[in-house]
C-alpha cells in the first residue's frame, strides 16, 4: 500500500510537511515545492504505485477521482475560465522524477511551450 522510501507516501502520511489543498480517504493534493506556474498542485493517490505504467483496471476509480479532485481544485484556484492543465509524467523521456503516481495541476499562465 505504501513504500517507506517514497517521498510522496511520506507526504501522504504527514511524515514530511507539505501545503495540503485536498485530502480524503483515497487522494491527497499539495502545492508543488518548485512551482512552474502560479497554480502548481501535485495530486496523488494514497496507494503507492510508480506511475501511469502501473495503473490497473482495479485502480480506475481512484484515477477518475483524481480528475474530479483536479476539477474541484481548478475551480477553487479560480482557473476555470482562464484554463488549466492536468499532466502526469511516465518514465524517463517524460522527465518523471518521483516514482509515485502523480498528476500536476497547472494554471495561471499560458501553457504554450514547456509542459511542466
Ligand atoms: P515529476 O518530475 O513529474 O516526477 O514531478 C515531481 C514533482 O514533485 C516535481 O514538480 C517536484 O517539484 C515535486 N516535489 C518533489 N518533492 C516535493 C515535496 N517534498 N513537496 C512538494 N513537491 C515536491
Ligand atoms: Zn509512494
Amino acid at each position: 500500500m505504501s513504500d517507506p522510501n517514497c517521498i510522496f507516501c511520506k507526504i501522504a502520511a504527514r511524515q514530511i510537511p507539505a501545503t495540503f489543498v485536498h485530502e480524503d480517504e483515497d487522494v491527497v493534493a499539495f502545492r508543488d515545492i518548485s512551482p512552474q506556474a502560479p497554480t502548481h498542485i501535485v495530486i496523488i493517490p494514497r496507494v503507492h504505485l510508480a506511475g501511469l505504467n502501473d495503473v490497473t483496471p482495479e485502480l480506475a476509480p481512484v484515477v477518475a477521482k483524481i480528475a474530479l479532485v483536479a476539477r474541484k481544485l481548478a475551480a477553487e484556484e479560480g482557473r476555470v475560465a482562464s484554463g488549466w492543465r492536468l499532466v502526469s509524467n511516465a518514465g524517463p523521456d517524460a522527465g518523471q522524477t518521483v516514482f509515485h503516481l502523480h498528476f500536476h495541476l497547472l494554471g495561471g499562465r499560458p501553457m504554450a511551450g514547456r509542459m511542466v
